[in-house]
């Protein structure tokens, strides 16, 4: 008699736990839930975004091509509009013999080793994750330059499958056979909107941040979609479309523009952000840029008005 209502006793603490860890569970859906409704996806540049310095120039550097010369074919590249911008490295890789007939694809992981990146991005991607109360950042790196160097310089920074890239077939010596996919000029926005879809993220939930032309068609998609656009250079080109421009050698600055823009946080509040991280402000320079060219009038119109 005792067993059977020890017995009952236990299968009703059982029923009851179980009752308790399901309502646990849901409660913690329901906050899970209640996090993710604000999800974005937040889409970077890889060369002179995050890095300082542009990956092709560092290969070159590594095959004995000077800096200077790099940047002379692949400006005379760019002219011809021949390829998307910002693979013109990829050409290279495919077409002139001195990087073709050179370059296998452990030369790619040892240039990725070698390009100086800006301090922080490990921490922008965890503050994006999980460091915002009530949203949800997913980290994204799409870039024109080879893949292998852009995962080589961002391993143990950013996951791997977060990285998108110019993709080669190889043949068994490592030798590069032809392209996969390039993800320069438009391939970015293509890629955007693959990503889009898979993360189930609308068009206003959409941020791009670029340094260069190979970010313009991005951007446009972005804007379009009444995204948040970020340019961290001064390149006129991609500060006339991008919303908003934050230079900083730390990757953390690009946060400004996103609490502002998406989050309507004040200076105030911001610091306040930075400061419960570990960080202080210790800068903080609002310039709104106006690019202007003037030429001189028309002797016309000063001949009216001396009339
Ligand atoms: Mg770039």
């Amino acid at each position: 008699m005792k067993e059977l209502a020890h017995r009952r006793e236990r299968s009703a603490n059982v029923v009851s736990s179980s009752f308790f860890n399901r309502l646990e569970l849901l409660w913690n859906l329901m906050r899970m839930n209640e996090k993710l409704l604000k999800r974005y996806l937040f889409a970077s540049d890889f060369d002179q975004t995050l890095s300082f310095n542009d990956s092709g120039a560092i290969l070159a550097e590594l095959l004995g091509i000077p800096k200077e010369e790099f940047e002379r074919r692949s400006n005379g590249m760019a002219k011809l509009n021949l390829v998307q911008q910002g693979a013109e490295l990829a050409y290279f890789l495919l077409h002139d013999p001195e990087f073709h007939d050179r370059v296998r694809k452990e030369h790619l992981f040892e240039a990725g080793k070698l390009v100086p990146l800006k301090k922080d991005i490990d921490l922008l991607y965890s503050l994006l994750g999980n460091g915002i109360d009530g949203y949800h950042f997913d980290f994204y790196v799409l870039s024109a330059a080879p893949v292998e160097i852009v995962k080589s310089a961002l391993a143990g920074i950013v996951p791997a499958d977060h990285i998108f890239g110019t993709e080669f077939e190889y043949d068994s010596n490592g030798r590069i056979q032809s392209i996969k996919r390039a993800t320069a000029g438009y391939g970015k926005v293509v890629r955007l909107e693959q990503l889009q879809e898979a993360l189930n993220i609308g068009p206003d939930h959409l941020i791009y941040a670029g340094d260069g032309s190979s970010d313009m068609h991005a951007m446009l998609h972005v804007n379009d979609g009444d995204g948040l656009t970020i340019a961290v250079s001064q390149s006129r080109k991609v500060t006339a479309v991008a919303q908003r421009t934050v230079l900083s050698n730390n990757a953390l600055a690009m946060l400004v523009p996103i609490f502002e823009k998406v989050l309507k946080w004040d200076q105030p509040q911001i610091r306040d952000f930075f400061e419960r991280n570990g960080f202080l402000v210790q800068e903080w320079e609002k310039v709104r840029t106006d690019w202007l060219t003037l030429s001189p009038a028309e002797t016309g119109l000063t001949h009216r008005a001396g009339a």
